[in-house]
């Protein structure tokens, strides 16, 4: 239990990817604060139960987290029902695929105020109680598309490689506090928002999933293997352990190959 006694901000938990970053985390000591968008509350209750089940406390934020006052607000909930928010996750996001001539403006706002405005509104609450403690942990899930581009992605791949760049800022502007900035860029990952993509594929080219999940793999990720999000709740512990207190200002693939060529 190497985070016993810190807090942890994880946005977008009650699915996917945030959920494994969230379950690994209260799996070494630290106290969550749950966060998505549309969760019935049985849904929440569920979750707030497995994670207590590990013997740490779970709060639940219904925050959305492209609103600047109400991630503000789940910054000060998580502080006071846990004393302090050691760890910020910023995960929460969403996708819309269309060409450049027909994306629509509202899908564009909404796309850039949820994986990316997100991030700053949450680190710019965060950021005073890190620095005063000492020690801090901003983890921005941003993607292989925070490094090179799709079509279709424009909202999304222009959003991700923002948070690359916003990543390496809250890094410079923190360097020898105690507190790091890093980024997360996963490949595939079998969650409902890669989901709907599949579904897009088998239904344009009358493919079953498994052969829809094959091309889509096969397209973008030389291992053709999903990664998962338990491998990326791996990656976020060791970025939180004393292991990596001088990684800064970095974006870590893990994309089975995905950027390399
Ligand atoms: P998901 O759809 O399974 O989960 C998204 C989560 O974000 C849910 O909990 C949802 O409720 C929450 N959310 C959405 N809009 C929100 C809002 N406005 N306010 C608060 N919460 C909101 O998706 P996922 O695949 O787990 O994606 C998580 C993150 O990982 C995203 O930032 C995504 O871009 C990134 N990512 C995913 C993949 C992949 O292959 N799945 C790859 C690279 C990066």
């Amino acid at each position: 239990m190497t985070l016993q006694g810190k807090s942890a901000v994880v946005t977008g938990s009650s699915s996917g990817i945030g959920l494994g970053i969230a379950r690994a985390l209260a799996g070494q000591g630290a106290n969550i604060m749950l966060n998505g968008f549309g969760d019935t509350p049985e849904t929440i209750e569920k979750l707030k139960a497995e994670i207590t089940a590990l013997g740490v406390k779970a709060a639940y934020s219904p925050a959305d987290v492209g609103n600047p006052a109400q991630v503000a607000q789940m910054i000060e909930e998580a502080a006071k029902a846990f004393g302090s928010v050691d760890i910020l996750v910023n995960n929460a996001g969403i996708q819309f695929v269309a060409p450049i001539e027909e994306f629509p403006i509202e899908k564009w706002n909404a796309v850039i105020a949820t994986n990316l405005s997100s991030a700053f509104y949450s680190s710019h609450s965060a950021v005073p109680g890190m620095r005063k403690k000492g020690w801090g942990r901003i983890i921005n899930i941003a993607s292989a598309h925070g490094l090179v581009g799709s079509p279709g992605k424009a909202a999304y791949v222009a959003a991700k490689h923002g948070i690359v760049g916003l990543t390496k800022v809250v890094g410079l502007e923190l360097a020898g506090t105690g507190v790091t900035s890093n980024a997360i860029c996963p490949g595939w990952v079998l969650t409902p928002l890669v989901q709907k993509q599949i579904d897009a594929i088998a239904a344009r080219d009358g493919l079953t999933n498994a052969q829809a999940s094959e091309k889509l793999l096969e397209e973008k990720q030389p291992s053709k293997q999903f990664v998962t999000p338990e491998q990326i709740g791996k990656l976020v512990i060791f970025l939180c352990s004393d292991g990596a207190d001088q990684i800064t200002g970095s974006a870590y693939s893990i994309d089975g190959g995905w950027v390399a060529r």
